[in-house]
């Protein structure tokens, strides 16, 4: 099996090539310097890039954005079967909640047992201050 997208016949390709015929290619008349697109867009990377804004990501973005913490994601959400530990409910938006709170707990942040799977209603509910939701203990 190919490894990627469609692969047509040689029958296909000869009707998509009478299909196509006589149309005009969607860039032609764009003024698009190629190799300027390509060095901003490929190879420039970090501080060499045109759009760099002097690595002022916060800490906690990139954090959030990780590796580790997509797959601490999905193993709270495999754990919790993909449920809402508080109300129960499936096919809903789903949040993976810190127990021990993500800012204040830097050590447990990918702890699989500081997570438990929320419905996105239920999350917000822990946002409030004093919320019960902090005891919620997964087995
Ligand atoms: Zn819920």
């Amino acid at each position: 099996m190919p490894p990627h997208g469609w692969h047509p016949s040689p029958e296909q390709l000869q009707k998509l090539r009478e299909s196509h015929k006589g149309q005009k290619p969607w860039n032609t008349g764009k003024h698009v310097k190629l190799n300027n697109a390509l060095d901003a867009f490929i190879y420039k990377r970090g501080s060499e890039c045109h759009n760099w804004k002097g690595g002022k990501t916060p800490e906690k973005t990139l954090i959030r954005e990780s590796r580790e913490m997509e797959e601490w994601r999905n193993a709270v959400f495999t754990r919790d079967n993909w449920t809402c530990v508080q109300c129960g409910q499936t096919n809903t938006r789903l949040n993976a909640h810190h127990i021990f709170e993500f800012s204040k707990f830097p050590a447990f942040r990918l702890l699989t047992l500081n997570g438990a799977t929320l419905c996105y209603d239920c999350h917000r509910a822990t946002l409030r201050k004093g919320s019960v939701l902090y005891t919620v203990i997964p087995c």
